[in-house]
C-alpha cells in the first residue's frame, strides 16, 4: 500500500453536497482538508438523480438545477483549495496508537488525518449497465446514463432505454428540445409512472416503442450513427445521435460496521455534536442517523458545519465553537 504521507486535519469520505459544504466550512476553519470520492465526479446523489430537476427548498435560492447548484458547490468548495481525490473508495479506517487516522482505499492507498468527517451518504450508486457489446466506446461522448444539460440535445435525434417513469420523465423534458425523441421499453408498461405522467406521454410526439429491446448500437469512435431495435421478430435501424439509459441503480454499501461505526438502519448514529461513537471521526448529511434526521441537502449543510466544528475543537479545545464568514472575509 502506498502512504500519502501528508496528514490533514480532515479527510472528508464523499463528495456529494454535504461533502462539497463541509470541505468550504474546513477551510474557514482553517483546517487542511482531503476530499475522497469513489466516483469520477463530485456531487452524490444530486449528480447522480437531480441533475437537470429543479430544486427549490435551498435557503436563498428560489430555484435552481441539481446541475447548476453543484457548480456553485464546486465554486465554493474550491475557494480554499481542497486536496480532491476522486476514483477512491476507502474500505478500512484505522485509528492509530498516536491518534492519526489512517484511510485505506481499495485503489491501494492510505490517507492519513487528525480527523475524519463522514459524508457518504449510505454508498455509491451506479447505473445497471445494458447488455449490449462495445457500450462502454460510447458511454460519456454519446451514450448517457443521466440528463445533465438537456441543452446538449437540441436539433438531434435521441433514444431514451427505460422500463419506468424516468425514461418518461426525460422524453417530456427533451420532446421540445431534440429534433425527434424515441423511448424504447422492453416491456409493455412503465413502472412507477402516475396516469398523468402516461396521459402527457400519449399526447406528446415522442415515438414510444414497447416491447422493444436494444439489439446493437452502430457508430464510429464513440460516435452514435445508429442503433437497431428489435420487437417480437422484427428488427428496425433507426437513425441516433444520442442514447440515454436507465436501467436502475445499484447501491454499494459504505462499510461503516468494518470501520467500527455504530449504525442504526446502515446509517451511522451521531449526537448533537455530530460525534460518532468513535473519539475523532464525525458524520454529516444523509450518512447520519439521529432522532429526527431528515434526508434534504440543507440538513447535510448544518450537519457539516456542526461536525467541522466539532473537529476543529477535537484538535484544539481552545479554539472558538464558531466564526463568522463576515468576520473572516471582509469583502
Ligand atoms: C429522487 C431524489 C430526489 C430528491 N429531491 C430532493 C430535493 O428536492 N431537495 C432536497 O433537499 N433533497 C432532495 N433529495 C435528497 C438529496 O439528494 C440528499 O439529501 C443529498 O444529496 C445527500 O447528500 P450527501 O452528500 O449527504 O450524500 P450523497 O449525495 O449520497 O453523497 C455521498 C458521496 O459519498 C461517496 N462515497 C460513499 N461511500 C464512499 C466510500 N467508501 N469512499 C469514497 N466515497 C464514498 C459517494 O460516491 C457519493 O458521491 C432527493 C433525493 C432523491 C434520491
Amino acid at each position: 500500500m502506498e502512504e500519502n504521507s501528508k496528514i490533514y486535519d480532515v479527510i472528508i469520505i464523499g463528495g456529494g453536497t454535504t461533502g462539497l459544504f463541509t470541505a468550504f466550512y474546513c477551510g474557514m476553519r482553517d483546517m487542511t482538508t482531503k476530499i475522497i470520492e469513489s466516483d469520477s465526479r463530485l456531487g452524490g446523489k444530486v449528480a447522480k438523480f437531480l441533475p437537470e430537476k429543479m430544486i427549490y427548498d435551498i435557503g436563498g435560492i428560489p430555484k435552481i438545477t441539481g446541475d447548476n447548484l453543484l457548480a456553485q458547490m464546486e465554486e465554493q468548495a474550491y475557494m480554499h483549495q481542497p486536496k480532491i481525490v476522486y476514483n477512491e473508495w476507502i474500505e478500512e479506517v484505522t485509528k492509530n496508537e498516536d491518534g492519526i487516522f489512517s484511510l485505506a482505499s481499495t485503489e491501494g492507498t492510505v490517507h492519513l488525518a487528525k480527523t475524519v468527517i463522514v459524508a457518504t451518504g449510505t454508498g455509491r450508486f451506479d447505473p445497471v449497465q445494458p447488455d449490449l457489446a462495445n457500450i462502454s466506446m460510447y458511454t460519456d461522448k454519446t451514450h448517457h446514463y443521466t440528463m445533465h444539460n438537456p441543452q446538449q440535445y437540441a436539433g438531434k435525434q435521441v433514444m431514451l432505454n427505460s422500463n419506468t417513469r424516468i425514461g418518461i420523465d426525460w422524453a417530456l423534458t427533451l420532446e421540445s428540445i431534440a429534433e425527434k425523441v424515441y423511448l424504447v421499453n422492453s416491456k409493455k408498461t412503465f413502472q412507477h409512472a402516475a396516469d398523468v405522467e402516461l396521459e402527457r406521454l400519449r399526447d406528446s410526439s415522442v415515438i414510444v416503442k414497447l416491447n422493444s429491446d436494444l439489439q446493437q448500437l452502430h457508430g464510429e469512435d464513440g460516435w452514435l450513427e445508429s442503433i437497431t431495435i428489435k420487437s417480437k421478430d422484427v428488427e428496425e435501424r433507426i437513425k441516433v445521435d444520442h442514447l440515454l439509459t436507465y436501467n436502475g441503480l445499484k447501491m454499494n454499501q459504505t462499510p461503516f460496521d468494518n470501520w467500527g461505526l455504530e449504525t442504526d438502519s446502515n446509517r451511522v448514529v451521531v449526537d448533537h455534536q455530530m460525534a460518532t461513537n468513535i473519539d475523532g471521526i464525525f458524520a454529516a448529511g444523509d450518512a447520519t442517523a439521529y432522532p429526527g434526521k431528515t434526508m434534504l441537502i440543507a440538513s447535510g449543510y448544518t450537519e457539516g458545519l456542526t461536525a467541522v466544528n466539532s473537529a476543529k475543537k477535537y484538535i484544539n479545545p481552545k479554539a472558538p465553537a464558531q466564526v463568522y464568514s463576515t468576520v473572516i472575509y471582509r469583502k
